[in-house]
């Protein structure tokens, strides 16, 4: 708080992969947002099909029997390439109540198939799940959790790439008390950390074995981040949920959702009387949904997720000039349209500040990062992003860490 009291970075305008400042000074944008501008800024597509809905239909809720045919559309679209067998669409607002919704749909599936005592959940240590209440306490990353009491769900944390240790956690609690696994595919916040090769296909198969809900939560792997609509199909994962938002909008308004495959789903649509007692406000709004189509409009015109997958080489290649860097501890990167410099923790250990100092002194140079884990500044461009500017975000990376140090 004390740093951005009297030192502000305020944006002004955004084309393309570029955002610039109130003086004009253009930056590359080098993470897309917050993970989510995957068609670039400025695409006018959107911002017509947004205009025209609100001029036809601004907005109505989603309850009971009330809906509209771009949230039909929507929810047809993504249906039909979710991996799982007829899934069902469940939108929000964005992640986080994507993950509490996730959660509730998994307790109460248990509860309307008699086994009302499994309501635990498990995660990852390095894990995000969003703000709300149960992604909260669901989430492993401690100062996410620190400080506010007690937490709403009771979860236990394992280790991020160790299958056996979710095995022995799952037996250990007692799979009859356990509701589900939520997992990111690629840790986002815990760093751009990819899994093992055969970790995801592991867990999943636990959980399986188990009868434990398994939870992708995609909200930044999905729609061309990892280089599938959702983020698993590069593992071959079949989850029973997968939580998304983010790039189902570009970031042009708020949506997020939860593809619900239809073991889940048929508990609350097959049996007579039953409900899911959840709705929020904006759910299915039309005007967010018109957004929606129109960016999956453009990442399917032009080949976005496949160009995803060409690119995730050159930037992880782009990134390892600095592997050598005497500041740098490791590179991440090549699983995904994203990647990260972590430092050395020598170098950040007796200065606090360095490693914000790094992040600010690359935008000085030009471009934007962000700093996670508290020691790896991390990159997820839009996936409209040349090879050119890949090699300029990672050589502006370098001069921002050599102004820094
Ligand atoms: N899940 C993951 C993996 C995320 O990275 C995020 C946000 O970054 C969320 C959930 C929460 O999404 P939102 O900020 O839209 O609530």
């Amino acid at each position: 708080m004390a740093e951005v009291k009297h030192d502000r970075f305020v944006v002004d305008r955004a084309e393309g992969v570029w955002l610039y400042d109130a003086d004009g000074r253009r930056y590359l944008d080098g993470t897309a947002g917050l993970w989510y501008c995957n068609v670039g800024h400025g695409r006018t597509e959107i911002v017509d099909a947004v205009a025209a809905q609100m001029r036809r239909l601004d907005n109505y809720f989603t309850f009971n029997d009330y809906t509209n045919e771009p949230a039909e559309e929507l929810a047809r679209r993504l249906s039909a390439v979710a991996p799982m067998d007829e899934a069902k669409i469940f939108l929000t607002t964005g992640g986080g109540e994507s993950i509490d919704t996730a959660a509730k749909l998994a307790r109460l599936y248990w509860a309307r198939r008699g086994q009302p005592e499994r309501v635990h959940f498990l995660s990852r240590r390095q894990s995000y799940h969003g703000t709300n209440g149960l992604g909260t306490s669901i989430a492993g990353i401690e100062g996410n959790r620190d400080g506010f009491g007690t937490l709403v769900s009771d979860t236990t944390l394992v280790a991020h790439d160790d299958a056996e240790e979710l095995r022995a956690a799952i037996e250990s609690i007692g799979p009859e008390k356990v509701a589900a696994f939520f997992a990111e595919p690629v840790l986002g916040a815990g760093g751009a950390r990819a899994p093992q090769p055969g970790y995801l296909e592991a867990v999943a198969k636990i959980c399986a074995e188990h009868d434990v809900l398994f939870v992708a939560d995609s909200v930044i792997g999905g729609f061309g981040r990892l280089g599938g609509w959702f983020g698993v199909e590069r593992w071959g994962l079949r989850p029973d949920l997968i939580t998304f938002a983010k790039g189902v909008t570009s970031g042009y308004l708020p949506l997020g959702g939860v593809a619900v495959s239809a073991q889940v789903a048929d508990v609350f649509w097959a049996e007579p009387g039953a409900s899911f007692p959840h709705g929020p406000t904006y759910s299915g709004h039309p005007t967010v949904a018109a957004a929606a189509l129109a960016n999956l409009d453009i990442l399917e015109r032009e080949q976005l997720l496949a160009r995803s997958r060409e690119l995730e080489g050159p930037l992880h290649d782009a990134l390892l000039r600095l592997a050598k860097h005497r500041a740098v501890a490791e590179v991440r990167g090549g699983t995904g349209l994203l990647g990260a410099v972590e430092i050395e923790a020598s170098v950040l250990a007796d200065d606090k500040g360095l490693i914000t100092r790094m992040q600010k002194a690359v935008r000085e140079h030009g471009a934007i990062v962000r700093v996670l884990a508290g020691n790896a500044l991390v990159v997820s461009p839009p996936l409209t992003i040349t090879e050119d500017e890949l090699t300029l975000l990672a050589e502006t990376i370098e001069a921002g860490i050599d102004g820094a140090l």
